[in-house]
């Protein structure tokens, strides 16, 4: 059986005399595939949580999903931070030893579940949804949010927040994607506002003037005095301590006797409108944008369970959704089937000498972000980004998508003038889409390349990717 590691900020305190001591400078992330479990010192927390993220960020699943525990004491460590992690040891716990066996014994669970995994690809899990995905899975456990002041969105999901390499966005997003998918399922906790801009939850609600729309407003109790039946705000009637009717000069004593509270009214400071309905303006904490209440986002807050559905996916991988959307509508066919036509274009072209074809090489970084920041609108996303691929290309180009990323395509019977023309169309309809409409960073890489004979198309794949290297 794999042992467990511990990490400490310091020299380890009280470990079982056999297990394997470290320090955090020492940390080595590839030492962890070796492993059971890790444990990281808590004395300094924010060290200990560092740490955790550095794991959950690596690409290798047999290190980001490792069982990681804390060990030290809680207080004055935030929630989210304890919750992070697969477990807490105390650090005064008196019969160590038993305590870390019966850890051993609950984290070989998961270990069993992580070795289940396939991998997928040589390079690790980069796509964010999906690490989210099999971090659920080998938990085998419900996710549950807990509301946080601490973050933009208002809510974390403390053992999935280590994983997203910015903190502040794409999680609430990225399980918006996984439920929309069926991969996992989500059960109510609560509703919330969030800024349509930004997501952020942090919102003022605030009462403006119907007329001039200013904030700066007077609100002040309107009195309905019942013998002479005036109703005006309380500075009418304000004289002194006492509460004198401005109509029949009465003194109000009795609440519910004399008079009553009927409402408010307010006065416009700006324009000196009088008004009982005023309206109502919200404004984001961190992108400072107004908007009515309407139009901002209310989100449900859920807790979340895997699927069958997202089990399987987790284990074995999940098909792209881009990939599908590809595929059906612009008939994307599979990388191998691309390499076998691909073939059989070089030999059609070595033998009628005069054909000119060209094969395009194009990357688009955007994808992963596409994910964790649009969730469930992704999907209108890659339908209209495979709209913009099916206006460039022709019925007889053929067309392959690789790692999500990479777009292939054979340019039949195309002159290199023509092929530049085609891709530089797709190119702006692309930035447009999720530069202007989304605001979205992007970058648009391509080349193209005449087909002939002795071109390797591994090769010139490994060479795209070698010159616009990241
Ligand atoms: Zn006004
Ligand atoms: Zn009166
Ligand atoms: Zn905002």
């Amino acid at each position: 059986m794999r042992e467990p590691l511990c990490i400490s900020s310091k020299r380890m305190l009280t470990c079982p005399p056999e297990m394997s001591v470290s320090t955090i400078q020492d940390l080595n992330l590839v030492d962890l595939e070796a492993v059971s479990f890790l444990i990281l010192d808590l004395s300094d927390w924010q060290v200990g949580y560092q740490q955790l993220r550095r794991v959950r960020s690596h690409v290798n699943p047999d290190i980001y999903l490792k069982p990681v525990l804390f060990r030290g004491s809680s207080e004055a460590v935030p929630r989210e931070v304890l919750q992070a992690s697969d477990g807490i040891i105390r650090p005064d716990e008196t019969e160590v030893e038993i305590e870390f066996s019966s850890w051993s014994a609950r984290l070989e669970a998961i270990n069993v579940r992580i070795d289940g995994l396939k991998k997928i690809s040589k390079d690790g899990d980069s796509n964010i949804a999906f690490k989210v995905l099999r971090l659920i899975e080998t938990r085998n456990k419900e996710f549950k949010p807990i509301p946080s002041a601490r973050k933009l969105s208002g809510h974390i999901y403390p053992s999935l927040q280590p994983l997203f390499p910015k903190q502040d966005i794409g999680v609430l997003e990225t399980l918006e994607f996984l439920e929309n998918q069926k991969l996992i399922t989500g059960q109510f906790v609560s509703r919330a506002y969030g800024c349509t801009h930004c997501g952020c939850a942090f919102l003022n609600f605030f009462e403006i003037c119907p007329d001039c729309n200013s904030s700066d407003l007077y609100t002040e109790e309107l009195i309905h005095h019942f013998r002479c039946a005036y109703v005006g705000g309380k500075s009418d009637y304000k004289q002194g301590q006492e509460l004198i009717c401005p109509k029949c000069d009465r003194a109000l004593k009795h609440i519910g006797v004399d008079y009553d509270k009927a409402s408010v009214v307010h006065h416009c400071n700006n324009c000196s409108n009088v008004f009982q309905e005023s309206g109502v303006m919200t404004s984001c904490y961190d992108c400072w944008r107004e908007t009515k209440p309407e139009n901002q986002l209310i989100r449900d807050i859920q807790t979340y369970n895997i699927t069958a559905l997202g089990q399987n996916a987790a284990r074995h991988g999940m098909d792209s959704l881009l990939q599908t959307i590809l595929e059906t509508k612009v008939y994307a066919i599979s990388f191998d089937a691309f390499k076998n036509f691909f073939r059989l274009e070089i030999a059609r072209i070595e033998r009628y000498k005069v054909s000119i074809s060209h094969l395009v090489i194009l990357r688009l970084d955007a994808i992963d972000q596409i994910y964790s920041t649009l969730g469930k609108r992704s999907r209108q996303v890659f339908d209209e980004l495979s709209e913009a691929f099916k206006a460039a290309l022709r019925t007889s180009d053929l067309f392959s998508v690789r790692d999500e990323t990479i777009f292939l395509v054979i340019l039949t019977e195309t002159p290199l003038d023509k092929a530049e023309l085609a891709m530089k169309r797709l190119e702006e309809r692309i930035i447009a889409l999720l530069t202007a409409n989304l605001k979205m960073e992007c970058r648009v890489e391509r080349e193209i390349y005449p087909i002939e004979a002795g071109i390797d198309l591994e090769n010139k794949i490994e060479l795209f990717l070698q010159t616009h290297a990241d």
